[in-house]
């Protein structure tokens, strides 16, 4: 009797949640990041890079998750080389295999990540490198035009909403832009613009 139950209890509680795990479509997160790694990323699985891309993914927010990783729109992670000869010109290759489902119906995104970030002993500020790009595929910047600094700061306060905080100063610490790079945004709005705070 007392066994019967058990497993009446036990069918029920698979019944309440399959639904959940059936709609969510996230249910073996890591699984699935390894597969999608496996076929959309061109660092080794021993490489700090392909660690850090996978703490992302691991960390994003669902929804988040479920768009950078849609293989109708994937993201493609490949690296640059930013020394040496090969900075002047390098490929990478991504081989279709027959058992591969169709991807790329609606183009894709390709996340380039200079080797330089190796030069990071850890891989936090790496981690927050990758979150500010994939931050930009979810607001969709390129596709609307918007790549200024104000997209910048957009993509930063998004990843420390996702919770990468303390990564970003990491990062900013690591491979922030120098003093003087007409490239760098600022991060905070100049003092003089500080010194009338509007009141929304
Ligand atoms: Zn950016």
């Amino acid at each position: 009797m007392r066994s019967s139950i058990v497993l009446f209890g036990l069918l029920l509680a698979v019944f309440l949640s399959f639904p959940v795990l059936a709609a969510s479509g996230d249910n073996d997160r890591p699984r699935a990041i390894e597969k999608y790694l496996g076929e959309f990323c061109a660092f080794e699985r021993s490489s700090t890079i392909y660690q850090a891309i996978e703490n992302v993914l691991e960390r994003m927010p669902s929804k988040d998750f479920l768009n950078v990783t849609d293989r109708r729109r994937p993201v493609i992670f490949t690296e640059f080389y930013d020394s040496g000869t090969a900075r002047f010109a390098s490929s990478s290759e991504f081989i279709v295999m027959p058992q591969d489902a169709p991807c790329c119906q609606e183009g894709f995104t390709i996340v380039k990540l200079g080797l330089s970030l190796g030069l990071s002993k850890t891989k936090e500020p790496i981690e927050a490198v990758v979150a500010h790009e994939l931050a930009h595929r979810v607001l969709d910047h390129i596709r609307k035009g918007n790549v200024n600094c104000d997209a910048e700061r957009r993509s930063n306060a998004l990843i420390k909403k996702w919770g990468f905080g303390k990564e970003f100063k990491e990062a900013s610490r690591i491979f922030g832009q120098k003093k003087g790079d007409p490239a760098g945004c600022q991060e905070v709005p100049p003092r003089s613009s500080l010194a009338q705070p509007k009141v929304q």
